[in-house]
């Protein structure tokens, strides 16, 4: 049996000795005991479904047997550095990786975390072009380190201290809450009640977004670019899905100026948008650096000087890498993020005609958003504290979700790739209560 600390004592703990950095959700935080594929258990042995446990992207449940028991084999046979002597695990992963990233995405190189990742790439991309600057879209997530940060372009992660420079932001192409579009402009299952002033072929929220981002690369630094990093869909800025073509015409954009196209596949990869095996293929786009794998002459730059890093790509990791990919595939995991993405995607759109409060469902696959407005017609973000109602009455229901966005108004719905039907109809069952719960209160 395992005997974890009191309640009392994790926040005593929590109080006084760990830096007021650490989030936590809720009012009264969860404390974790125990995880089994799409479910956790706190130490009262209470049961939630886990919609977000995706946010540590290659979800393919809790403790999968196959991904423990590889983590084990290789804790008693080697856990070291990778950088100076071979090891097998690193060599299988590479190879087993690359065969899932197509063209000239072949050369790998691993790190700690999509920050560090992400922090490398511009980095590469700078001294591959021997350009400067970096553009971003403006709502994204890309890291919180100091280089990221300069990427990353959401208010509430940014301190007021100069951070990246040389990177500029472009408007996001959000056709739900930007200026122009309408949800027929994106690529979704999503039925929708709205139009869009798109006619067949054409898309006019797509060239105006475009317009934008030609004014942005036009007034960087001698009209030369380094890179332009986007997420294929937005994760924590909320599930944005920007309007078809969008992506296509950017990076053509941005190569007739010499730059580099980067997806940030931190939260779209490895089937999780369903149609796919990676985000970007959904627009039908070739990256050049992908925070994960690496164009091979773009990596040759960096051998310039020494590169090093300690643990990233240690046999533990990579063997734990490898079994995921293997799940991937043995369980049916992309196929599955389909089928019970679309399923649940429309039963949300449902909540959506249902509910004046309930703005707009989006995504693909296992990667959802749903943004709350306090009204359809102006479409005012929800304030936050309100959606933290709903979000609350949740969790006491034993549903846990996530939430983002520029106004923290979306309700990030990313759960293990594993998720059944059976599973969805209840995810939506108390999405539904929970938001009556909330109105019945408003109203008294
Ligand atoms: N890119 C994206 C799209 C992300 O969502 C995140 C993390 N949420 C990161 C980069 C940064 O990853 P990490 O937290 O591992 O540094």
């Amino acid at each position: 049996k395992y005997e974890s600390l009191p309640y009392e004592r994790v926040a005593e703990v929590r109080k006084k000795n760990l830096s007021a950095l650490y989030l936590a959700y809720y009012k009264k935080p969860l404390l974790l005991h125990q995880g089994h594929m799409q479910w956790l258990f706190d130490h009262e042995g209470r049961r939630y479904l886990d919609l977000f446990g995706g946010i540590v992207t290659v979800s393919v449940g809790h403790c999968h047997p196959k991904v423990t028991d590889a983590a084990k084999k290789q804790l008693d046979r080697l856990w070291h550095t990778t950088n100076i002597y071979y090891h097998s695990p690193l060599y299988e992963y590479a190879e087993k990786l690359t065969s899932r990233l197509p063209g000239k995405l072949k050369a790998l190189y691993l790190t700690n975390s999509g920050s560090e990742a992400n922090d490398l790439a511009l980095h590469m991309a700078r001294l591959h072009t021997g350009h400067y600057d970096i553009i971003s879209l403006r709502s994204g997530y890309h890291g919180a380190s100091p280089y990221t940060l300069g990427v990353t372009s959401l208010s509430a992660y940014k301190p007021d201290v100069p951070l990246g420079f040389g990177c500029h932001t472009t408007m996001c192409p959000d056709v739900f809450r930007g200026i122009w579009g309408g949800s027929h402009c994106r690529d979704s299952p999503v039925q929708t009640t709205r139009t869009c002033s798109c006619s067949p072929g054409s898309c006019e929220a797509k060239d105006r977004y475009i317009e934008q981002l030609k004014d942005t690369l036009e007034t960087s630094s001698a009209s030369r670019i380094a890179a332009f990093m986007a997420e294929p869909i937005m994760g924590v800025g909320g599930a944005v899905q920007y309007p078809k073509g969008f992506l296509k015409e950017a990076y053509e954009l941005v190569r007739e100026r010499g730059g580099l196209c980067i997806a940030d596949e931190v939260q779209t990869g490895f089937g999780r948008t369903g149609s796919h095996y990676w985000g970007f293929q959904g627009h039908e786009v070739m990256p050049d650096i992908v925070t994960m794998a690496k164009g091979i002459e773009i990596a040759a730059s960096l051998t310039r000087s020494l590169h090093f890093n300690t643990f990233g790509g240690n046999p533990v990791a990579c063997a734990i890498g490898s079994a995921v990919l293997d799940v991937i595939e043995e369980d049916g995991l992309q196929d599955n993020c389909k089928t019970v993405g679309t399923y649940l995607l429309l039963k949300l759109s449902k909540l959506r005609d249902k509910f004046e409060i309930v703005g707009d469902v989006r995504g693909k696959g296992l990667m959802i958003g749903m943004e709350m407005v306090t009204d359809k017609k102006t479409r005012r973000p929800l304030p936050a504290q309100e959606l933290n109602v709903i979000w609350e009455h949740c969790r006491h229901l034993g549903v846990l979700c996530g939430k983002g966005g520029l106004y923290n108004n979306t309700f990030r719905i990313k759960p293990p790739m594993c998720l059944t039907k059976e599973d969805a109809d209840f995810a939506v069952s108390v999405l539904e209560a929970a938001i009556n719960k909330y109105l019945d209160t408003a109203a008294r």
